[in-house]
């Protein structure tokens, strides 16, 4: 529950309003495991809560640590399915990549993830709960959160509006909106909508500078074409100083040449936006490559030389799948590695 849900639960209990901020950061800030460990609540409401609610948490069922220092988390969920988290810390952030679904129906070729299909939704409090177990786990404070792991976030969105209240309020786990991202493939409708609900960082998922590669390698372009996602681009409402990041992977001999350079500067013109260029990470069952790093660097130049911003993201946790495009239920992983 976000605060005004839990506010709403406390008046159902002829409780005050301020007892509902009280919860929060007994939960989110103080990360107590039950109701009686809230020591400021008269006790008949911390005894009624007992009785009534649910401090539900996700299990940790494994924890993988990259060389690089990259860690993989699989949280088991109630109904025995699995979620990973990825938890990457560098010099000036620590960034908690997060789930928000179980597996993915958007059915992206270059991902792993998507080889599972849609097993569910994450539900609100699974969402935020793997912010709050992962940095139970680890010494250093989390600072960014992106919304890039398993799942499309726009396509749970009730789920995901809920769970970004509490990642940003003052009672929960306080992050600035600037610190998190949500990242979408490009459901129209919902970016529209997106932009009117939250101002969070938007991030897009384009891999591609024209409607044939990308028909070819995200299916859902063929619903929502570049067209209307440029223009739904240019129509959303961006804070001062704020851009839209478009992510980019490059995948080997498909869309990494200089003609597909050129052809996307010219479709992101009038767009505030920067550029992450993601080297596609390998996996044993993808049938795309690697670009050479001359080809990756002559990517970039050429969009550098158009002035647009464009970092190369460097891949983090490849040795545990635990880069872009390679998460995927552990149970699920096991199945599709040895039975297909
Ligand atoms: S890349 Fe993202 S949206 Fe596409 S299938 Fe994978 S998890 Fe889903």
């Amino acid at each position: 529950m976000d605060w005004h849900k839990l506010k709403g639960l406390l008046e159902s209990y002829d409780e005050k309003p301020f007892r509902a901020q009280q919860i929060m950061k007994w939960v989110f800030q103080k990360k107590v495991s039950s109701f009686s460990q809230m020591t400021d609540l008269p006790e008949i409401l911390r005894e009624k809560l007992e009785k009534e609610c649910q401090l539900t948490t996700l299990i940790l069922a494994q924890r993988q640590k990259s060389q690089d220092g990259t860690e993989k988390f699989l949280f088991e969920l109630s109904d025995k399915n699995t979620v990973e988290t990825v938890y990457i810390p560098s010099d000036d952030r620590v960034t908690l990549c997060i789930s928000t679904q179980v597996g993915c129906r958007m059915g992206c070729k270059f991902c792993l993830t998507a080889k599972q299909g849609l097993v569910r939704h994450l539900m609100p409090f699974e969402i935020v709960s793997q912010v709050l177990e992962v940095q139970k786990q680890v010494s250093q404070r989390i600072t960014n959160i992106v919304m890039m792991g398993m799942g499309e976030p726009l396509d749970n969105y009730e789920a995901v509006i809920d769970a970004l209240k509490i990642l940003e309020s003052p009672w929960g786990f306080q992050f600035s909106q600037r610190k998190i991202t949500v990242s979408t493939v490009g459901l129209v409708p919902e970016i529209l909508r997106f932009g009117k609900d939250s101002d969070v960082n938007l991030a897009i998922s384009l891999n591609a500078p024209n409607d044939e590669i990308r028909n070819q390698i995200m299916p859902m372009n063929k619903k929502y074409p570049l067209k209307e996602l440029f223009e739904a681009c240019k129509q959303y409402p961006l804070k001062k100083n704020r851009r839209i990041t478009f992510e980019y992977v490059l995948l080997g001999g498909i869309n990494d040449g200089l003609e597909h350079a050129k052809e996307l500067a010219l479709q992101i013109k009038g767009i505030r936006c920067k550029i992450n260029l993601i080297p596609f990470n390998e996996h044993p069952k993808g049938p795309f490559k690697r670009p050479s790093d001359e080809t990756i660097f002559t990517f970039q130049e050429y969009l550098i030389n158009q002035n647009i911003t464009v970092l190369i993201r460097k891949s983090r946790g490849r040795d545990i799948l635990a880069a872009c495009g390679q998460l995927v239920s552990q149970h699920y992983t096991e199945k599709f590695l040895t039975v297909h």
